[in-house]
């Protein structure tokens, strides 16, 4: 049967767009990985623009202070305590009704990741701490997959979209003529910082204005790419602080060739083999859950720290350790972190709830 794409006219008048970019998003599969203030945006744009079947992973539940930046959810929601990744589904299903949603609420770790990617021919980044990241960069690499970054807190965004090297194989490796591959997230940031010394939205606030063009930039990065408009892609990474008025393209194009990237130039996938990155143990009878870093990444400056947790809950320190008493939609938690960057989150014996707190407010 004859598809009406009479909704998409004003999309497909485009340069390089047209009915046969059309086709080929209605052909794709998305995986957007987290929805929460990037996620939102991103899963209402792509929808719209009728990418075929997006795959949504979240584990949060719909939050009050959510609904300041992340457009797809609303106060029923919140009263309803619906899973992001289900209210997504389902407002998406309003907003257009041919695009086919999965939704799945879990944590994503290296077990999993692989799984959820089945069948998915782009990452879209909607993830809130590196580790994830350096997840998701691994399995782009590993797979040949594209796979679009993106980052905000504060007033400030990054961007950037990686078109992995594979050897040859995909596509935008020939594309024209010219090899169009980029390098990779871990080509630019090799090391994630050390624990607690990241802003997160949750202790240094964030401009929903920012999250918003972040999230739309991916999501013109991904239209280009599932379209087949490689050459389009921006190669550059994009930093903008919309309370300073820096807006910068870096132009980071050959980090591929003068770095020695462990991901994608030695193709060893660290964080996707589980050698890297955290375990996360429920601590059997004591409704608490340790998370601790495979590599240390560098000291906790627990002072530091501390003194931005004390803002959103109490907090002592003794030198050896640092206890925050926080609360989210979730419940009531005690994180207590140890200067190498282990820490024992108390209030649930669940790990993706001890890791979304961990990355909400020591981050990571
Ligand atoms: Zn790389």
């Amino acid at each position: 049967m004859e598809r009406d794409f009479s909704r998409y006219h004003r999309q497909m008048l485009l340069p390089g767009f047209g009915a046969d970019g059309q086709a080929r998003l209605g052909q794709s599969t998305a995986l957007l990985l987290g929805c929460g203030a990037l996620g939102s945006v991103a899963a209402d744009m792509l929808s719209r623009a009728g990418v075929g079947h997006l795959v949504i992973v979240d584990r949060d539940v719909v939050e009050l202070t959510n609904l300041q930046r992340q457009v797809l959810f609303d106060e029923r929601d919140v009263a309803e305590g619906l899973p992001k990744a289900e209210a997504a589904r389902r407002k998406i299903s309003a907003v257009n009704s041919s695009v086919r949603v999965t939704s799945i609420v879990d944590d994503i770790n290296h077990t999993n990741i692989e799984r959820f990617a089945e069948g998915a021919d782009i990452l879209v980044d909607g993830l809130d701490n590196f580790e994830t990241r350096y997840l998701a960069n691994d399995l782009a690499v590993k797979r040949g997959l594209p796979y679009v970054y993106g980052a905000a807190v504060g007033t400030t965004g990054m961007a950037f979209s990686v078109l992995p090297h594979t050897g040859g194989d995909a596509p935008w490796e020939s594309h024209a003529g010219a090899d169009l591959a980029t390098p990779c997230f871990r080509c630019l940031f090799d090391e994630a910082p050390p624990p607690g010394t990241s802003p997160t939205c949750e202790t240094a606030g964030v401009l929903g204005a920012a999250v918003a063009i972040v999230a739309n930039f991916q999501v013109a990065e991904a239209l280009k790419i599932l379209t087949g408009n490689f050459e389009r892609v921006t190669r550059t990474l994009l930093t903008l602080d919309l309370w300073t008025n820096e807006i910068l393209q870096l132009k980071v194009a050959n980090a591929y060739e003068k770095g020695d990237c462990q991901c994608c130039k030695h193709r060893r996938f660290e964080y996707l083999d589980g050698q890297a990155g955290s375990s996360a143990v429920s601590l059997c009878g004591r409704n608490a859950v340790q998370l601790r870093h495979r590599q240390q990444r560098g000291n906790v400056d627990l002072d530091a720290l501390g003194s931005r947790l004390r803002a959103h809950g109490k907090v002592t320190a003794n030198g050896f350790l640092l206890r925050a008493e926080v609360s989210d939609g979730n419940g009531d938690f005690e994180i207590t972190l140890f200067p190498d960057g282990r820490a024992i989150v108390k209030g649930t014996d669940d790990p993706a709830i001890a890791r979304g707190m961990y990355a909400k407010y020591v981050g990571g």
